[in-house]
């Protein structure tokens, strides 16, 4: 009878024992997964680039430099194609490029590759002489 009370307190003691294991092992399983959630939180958060803003550059003066009514992907095309509102390349201007829309009258003119205003002056990579 004794070895049977025993039996039963080392099988109740061992038990005990393993729900305490269990229910720990969990518990910091659960702190674990909770760290690592606000880690992927806080390195998804540093990845986030901010949105860039692309403001207009050139002379404010100069009507040709006005992007305020061009899209971004327009703005990022003329980026792409390094267009400046001045040519640093003598007798290479966009009045003499075979892709410029010159508007009479007016004191900017277009290009076939993007829109928005274009300076007569200007110059790109993609300048071309007009054919004659
Ligand atoms: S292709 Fe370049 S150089 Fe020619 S008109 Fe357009 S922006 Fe000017």
């Amino acid at each position: 009878m004794n070895e049977n009370k025993y039996a039963r307190r080392n099988f109740l003691q061992k038990y005990l024992k393993m729900v305490y294991l269990v229910a720990g092992s969990g518990f910091i399983l659960n702190l674990k997964s909770n760290a690592s959630v606000t880690e992927w939180k806080k390195m998804s958060a540093s990845k986030k680039q901010p949105t860039k803003k692309i403001v207009p550059q050139g002379d404010p003066e100069n009507p040709c430099d006005d992007l305020s009514k061009v899209s971004a992907d327009e703005i990022s095309k003329r980026k792409k194609l390094a267009y400046v509102s001045q040519s640093p390349v003598e007798n290479n201007q966009c009045r003499n490029c075979n892709l410029f829309i010159p508007a009479p009258d007016k004191p900017c003119g277009a290009c076939l590759l993007f829109k928005g205003p274009v300076s007569p002056e200007g110059h790109c990579a993609y300048w071309a002489p007009i054919n004659e």
